[in-house]
């Protein structure tokens, strides 16, 4: 079997698209304008690229962008109060503190002085906890891209056997909720799980966020499985840097149903999600209908 390869590249620019017609409507019949705040301390290299990328995203779809870069020893004291200024700030409709902060800077307490109907990112602790109790919530950026992914190859997922691979609060828990949200039975999968491979195998949908290189390999995976690799992971390979995931693709793709490449499969859909999130609490903080199949 050859997996059906599922292009994210191309999924996060259709979503990239909806997101741009429901601004443009919003403008045009309410004359409102979704606006992004992208907090960046210190000068950290990846954080800049992502602050970069996320700053052109958010232009191109026709949103405001408020990127604010602060010096590596701000303080604790400086950061809370800009938080809060945009917090109260009307225009300001998305908050997003880059991670990590540094050491400094204690990154719960930043997280959760943001207006949680603003937090973009899913972090706050009310969103974590309405996103487990099946409420309405801000979702965190990379599950709901895996999410809708799922949803669009599949249709239903109900009933399906889903297992993810990791607990982080950031991916493989909200992860898990989602999918139980869409009525899969859902198995965690974590670094003390006994025979792993096992495990995997009885999955019908396989989400990978595991953070080790090419971990999943082809026998992880039940034949015609849905696998999800969110994993980014830099190696040196023939002398040269590459990017892979957290699944060995060639031999998963031989045994799977369908599969996301990395790169080009759930990296794109993180910003993507994140412009879906800053549009969908604009809508919710202006009383207007929430976009459909931009949010969980
Ligand atoms: P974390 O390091 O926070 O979590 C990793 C999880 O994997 C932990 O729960 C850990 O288990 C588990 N784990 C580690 N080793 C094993 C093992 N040998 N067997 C089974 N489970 C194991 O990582 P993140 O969740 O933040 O990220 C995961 C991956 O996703 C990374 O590659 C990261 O770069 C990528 N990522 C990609 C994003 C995107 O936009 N595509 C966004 C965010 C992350 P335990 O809890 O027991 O230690």
């Amino acid at each position: 079997m050859t997996a059906k390869v599922i292009d994210g590249k191309l999924f996060a620019a259709n979503v990239r698209a909806q997101v741009q017609v429901q601004v443009a409507k919003l403008r045009e019949e309410h004359g409102i304008q979704p606006g992004l705040a992208v907090v960046l301390v210190g000068e950290d290299p990846a954080s800049q690229v992502y602050v970069r990328n996320k700053h052109a995203s958010t232009l191109e779809v026709g949103m405001a962008s408020f990127e604010h870069r602060l010096a590596i020893d701000t303080s604790e004291a400086d950061l809370l109060a800009l938080v809060q200024s945009l917090n109260a700030d009307p225009a300001v409709h998305g908050i997003l503190v880059q991670l990590p902060l540094p050491a400094h800077l204690n990154s719960e307490l930043i997280i959760n002085s943001i207006d949680p109907a603003k937090d973009v990112d899913g972090f706050h602790i009310s969103n974590v906890g309405l996103l487990g109790t099946g409420q309405k919530s801000m979702v965190p950026c990379t599950p709901l891209g895996c999410l809708m992914m799922l949803r669009d190859h599949h249709g239903s997922l109900a009933g399906l056997n889903a297992v993810v691979v990791g607990r982080s609060n950031i991916v493989g828990k909200p992860m898990a909720q989602l999918l139980l949200g869409d009525s899969c039975t859902v198995t965690i999968a974590h670094s003390r799980t006994k025979d792993l491979a096992a495990v995997c195998r009885g999955a019908d949908i396989l989400v990978a966020a595991v953070g080790r290189p090419e971990m999943i390999t082809g026998d992880f995976v039940k034949p015609g499985a849905t696998v999800i690799d969110v994993g980014i992971n830099r190696i040196e390979r023939d002398g040269r840097t590459k990017l892979v995931g957290d699944v060995d693709y060639a031999s998963a793709a031989a045994v799977a149903g369908a599969i996301t490449p990395v790169p080009g499969g759930v990296g794109p859909m993180t910003i993507a999600c994140l412009l879906a999130n800053t549009l969908t609490a604009c809508c919710r903080a202006n009383g207007l209908p929430e976009p459909e199949g931009l949010t969980a």
